[in-house]
């Protein structure tokens, strides 16, 4: 079993009189600056002038110019879009950066495929909430927290991970849990459950579902209702109590139907296309293809995202849940 932390593991003493800079006041930026700030931390805030600095400064929190950020911060945690922060970092970080400072990350992408490079002398940790930015901060208030994950890619101070603990004590995460791994097993990971499972497993599956049932004459409302919206229902049962949870909730037909028709869904040549998906991601190419893609302005990305826009599935989705008031904000 991997190594776990919890509340009585972490010292916020640790940052006593230290100064964190959160860079990016975006989903995780603002979820973790916030909930520092309410457990008593300095905490300051790095950006360029936009809607973020405005929305900063409305939470009552000081601003800075990235640069000028990093300069008079003890602990710098960089929560930009993974695509910007190599350019940044050359840019505005990396010159205020000294002896004993500490860089982190909540994402192990830049450091993992060496698009930053860090000097020696300085600590490179990783605290990453599984969850939205916005959970992060709504668990925070409600007295709980979102699970993280830690990793020590560089201890030059030789109390890196207590520094990381502290940090993870500080936005909520050790009151849930704290597990310790490595940037290359986060990184890995977390690119292959979000291209496998989470993200393009799960809209594929849905696609293809929908489009069965569309193609076979059966009305795209009740394809949507039934292979998108009910999936929510289904997820969370799976999210309370695993797998076991949802079969116990679902009628005997269903479990049946899951049983030996899933595997049928999911079958080999599946579980070759993830093995495949895998090995694109350890090997670096999935990393050079998306760093190339945003070089060249994402036509790749800009394409495929518009033809699902464009999609019945998206269409006919947005018109039922107009009908629904728990979709309306
Ligand atoms: P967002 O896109 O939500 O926020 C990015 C922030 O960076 C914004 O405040 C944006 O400000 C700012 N920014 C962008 N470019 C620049 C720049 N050139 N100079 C200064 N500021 C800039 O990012 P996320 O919070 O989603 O992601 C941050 C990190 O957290 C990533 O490493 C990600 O992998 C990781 N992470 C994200 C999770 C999530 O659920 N979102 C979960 C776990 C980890 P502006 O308004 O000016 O554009
Ligand atoms: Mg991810
Ligand atoms: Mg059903």
């Amino acid at each position: 079993m991997v190594e776990k932390y919890y509340d009585a593991d972490a010292d916020l003493g640790v940052l006593a009189g230290k100064r964190i800079a959160v860079i990016g006041y975006g989903s995780q930026g603002r979820g973790q600056a916030l909930n520092l700030r309410d457990s008593g931390l300095d905490v300051i805030v790095g950006v360029r002038p936009g809607k973020s600095w405005e929305k900063a400064i409305k939470d009552g929190i000081e601003v800075f110019q990235v640069a000028d950020a990093v300069k008079q911060a003890d602990v710098v945690q960089v929560l930009l879009p993974d695509e910007d922060q190599a350019r940044t970092y050359l840019e505005a970080i990396r010159p205020g950066l000294s002896a004993g400072k500490t860089l982190m990350f909540s994402h192990g992408f830049n450091i993992h495929y060496g698009q930053i490079v860090p000097p020696p002398d300085v600590n490179v940790v990783m605290v990453a909430p599984k969850g939205p930015g916005h959970l992060v901060r709504r668990l925070y208030e409600e007295g709980a927290g979102v699970p993280a994950l830690i990793a020590i890619e560089q201890d030059a101070s030789g109390d890196a991970r207590a520094v990381a603990l502290a940090y993870a004590k500080g936005i909520g995460a050790t009151r849930a849990a704290v597990f310790e791994t490595s940037f290359r097993e986060e990184t890995e990971t977390d690119l292959f459950g979000e291209q496998a499972v989470l993200c393009g497993g799960c809209s594929a599956l849905i696609k293809a579902g929908f489009e069965t049932l569309v193609a076979n004459g059966y009305a795209p409302e009740m394809a949507y209702l039934e292979v998108c919206h009910e999936l929510k229902l289904i997820v969370d049962l799976i999210y309370e109590g695993g797998l076991t949870t949802m079969r116990e909730v679902v009628s005997n037909t269903a479990r049946y139907g899951d049983l030996t028709r899933g595997p049928r869904v999911i079958g080999p040549e599946t579980y070759a296309a993830m093995q495949e998906v895998l090995e694109e991601i350890q090997d670096g190419r999935f990393a050079k293809e998306w760093i190339l893609e945003n070089q060249v302005n994402r036509p790749v990305f800009s394409a495929l995202t518009r033809a699902d826009e464009e999609h019945d599935l998206e269409v006919v989705g947005a018109e039922i849940r107009a009908l629904m008031p728990q979709f309306k904000k």
